[in-house]
């Protein structure tokens, strides 16, 4: 008499539930993924390129050190009330000419003010 041989069938995959677990608290382990910065998408467009470029040529010089009697090229056009604060980012009359170092003690009291 011959027995006749079922092929097991592999159970329902414990082993795949506990992978889909583990994916999906690994996706809730990293909330910012995705989130976009919504001013990357100006910084990184050619129409604030061109104008802050325009903008530096005009203004080859930081106001902020003008101010203050020294003389310091201008490293990027600021805006002077930050668009994460409602500032107008095409907005020339928004605009200043800043060094580095203008820039960084401007960024570092603007995230200081929001904390
Ligand atoms: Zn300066």
């Amino acid at each position: 008499m011959a027995t006749i041989n079922r092929p097991s069938r592999p159970k329902p995959s414990a082993q795949q539930a506990a992978i889909r677990a583990a994916l999906s608290a690994q996706q809730q382990s990293n909330p910012n993924q995705g989130r976009e910065n919504p001013h990357r998408e100006i910084y990184g467009s050619s129409r604030w390129k061109k104008l802050s470029k325009s903008f530096r040529d005009k203004n080859p010089l930081c106001r902020q050190c003008k101010q203050t009697g020294r003389l310091t090229p201008t490293y990027c056009a600021d805006h002077i009330v930050p668009i994460n604060e409602g500032g107008d980012p095409w907005d020339i009359g928004n605009l200043q000419p800043l060094c580095l170092k203008c820039h960084q003690r401007k960024s570092a009291k603007e995230s200081h003010r929001k904390s």
